[in-house]
């Protein structure tokens, strides 16, 4: 049987940085991707924010790798010319009520070590963006916008140039845990099967599932899962807006924001429809409920601007009714097996703190 050191499962933006991290730190890694290429599932079908760190709970893993994974991630994109912008973000009041809310996510932002949010009067916001409809608002400067393609394929190239390889159409079916590491059973076109010293799960939405699919994980340090897809639309007006819009958060979401792509081009959403099987299908009837979401803070918003896109979904690990969850990743500490590191949850801030993340995995693996 092949043994190789470092097996990491899936090629999105956090198998990839994993990947690199690893085989620049010196081990021997492939990278097994059920599809057909890097970055099909999440990675590809999300806002590409930078974001700040403002809204996680202190302390949390998101706070901590979302902050950290800000600055690594700017720097890495100068470094490597990935397209990116940043471009800053608004969230703004569009009532007094939602106003008081600012002074608190200011608050939140800080004890996360986010110290850069401007309050805006309704005037110096219009100012900045005067399509805007609002009483107040925070101007977050650091939040930017991303290529995240082009990101990916930065991560893979220095994966690669470290020496690891990537293996396409090779989903890992199961595992066993042995004395003498974890022997991995590969499906797809070249079935194989081989032993690791490390295995790595960073099969996103699929990571429970994997889990499970290890022989000796044990049962009950998997999570459930649960799929809240975010419908994105499109506007097929031209909106006025340079920064990020978003409003004053809900509770289970963001609310319906404004993010625009590298090529200023306007995207609304993502909004949250929690879902029981995997299906990226955007339900255009879903367009009336951000008309007026929108509308409070744009409204000229034209009638029949909005053309349904794309969606994403979240890998969460809590039920509807718990509002916030973080990231959960277990290493041999937290379930007992030698050479096993999962990684559940991983929704946003994933993108932004993928370099962190792959920063605390290198840790644990060493
Ligand atoms: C709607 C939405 C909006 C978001 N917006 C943002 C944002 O603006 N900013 C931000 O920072 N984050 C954002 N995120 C979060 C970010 O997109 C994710 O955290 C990140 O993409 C997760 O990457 P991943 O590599 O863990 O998962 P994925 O990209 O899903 O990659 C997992 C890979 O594993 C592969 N795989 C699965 N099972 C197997 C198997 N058994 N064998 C082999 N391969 C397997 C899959 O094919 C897939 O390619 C958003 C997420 C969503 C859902």
């Amino acid at each position: 049987m092949d043994r190789i050191d470092c097996i990491v499962v899936g090629a999105g933006v956090v198998g990839l940085a994993i990947a690199r991290k690893l085989a620049q730190a010196g081990r021997e890694v492939i990278v097994l991707e059920s599809a057909e290429d890097i970055g099909t599932g999440t990675s590809s079908r999300n806002s590409e924010v930078i974001h700040a760190g403002i809204y996680y709970a202190a302390g949390s893993l998101m706070a901590r790798m979302c902050v950290d994974g800000k600055k690594a991630l700017y720097d890495y994109c100068a470094d490597h010319g990935v397209p990116h912008k940043r471009c800053g973000k608004l969230i703004v009041a569009t009532t007094e009520a939602e106003s008081e809310k600012l002074a608190s996510i200011k608050v939140r932002a800080a004890a996360n070590g986010v110290f850069d949010l401007q309050p805006l009067s309704g005037a110096e916001a219009c100012a900045l963006e005067p399509a805007l409809n609002c009483v107040g608002a925070l101007l977050s400067p650091s939040t930017g916008i991303i290529d995240s393609h082009a990101y990916m394929l930065a991560l893979r190239g220095d994966a690669e140039s470290a020496g690891a390889a990537l293996a396409f159409h090779a989903p890992l079916l199961r595992a066993t845990v042995t004395a003498d590491g974890i022997v991995a059973e590969v499906g797809g076109e070249a079935p194989m099967t081989m032993a690791c010293g490390l295995l790595v799960n960073a099969a996103g939405l699929y990571a429970p599932a994997l889990a499970r699919a290890i022989d000796g994980m044990p049962a009950d340090r998997i999570p459930a899962n649960y799929l809240a897809k975010g419908n994105y639309f499109s506007c097929s007006a031209r909106a006025p807006f340079s920064h990020l819009i978003y409003p004053v958060p809900e509770p289970g979401g963001l609310g319906v924001h404004l993010t625009l792509d590298m090529a200023g081009q306007a995207r609304f959403g993502p909004d949250v429809e929690w879902i029981e099987a995997i299906d990226y299908a955007v339900d255009p009837s879903r367009a009336e409920r951000f008309y007026p979401a929108i509308r409070r803070y744009w409204p000229t918003l034209p009638d029949n601007a909005l053309l349904p896109s794309y969606s994403g979904i979240r890998p969460k690990i809590v039920p509807p009714a718990v509002a916030v969850q973080d990231f959960m990743i277990q290493g041999p500490q937290d379930h007992g097996v030698t050479g096993l590191i999962n990684l559940f949850g991983i929704e946003s801030p994933g993108l932004t703190s993928s370099l962190a993340i792959a920063d605390y995995v290198g840790e644990f693996a060493a």
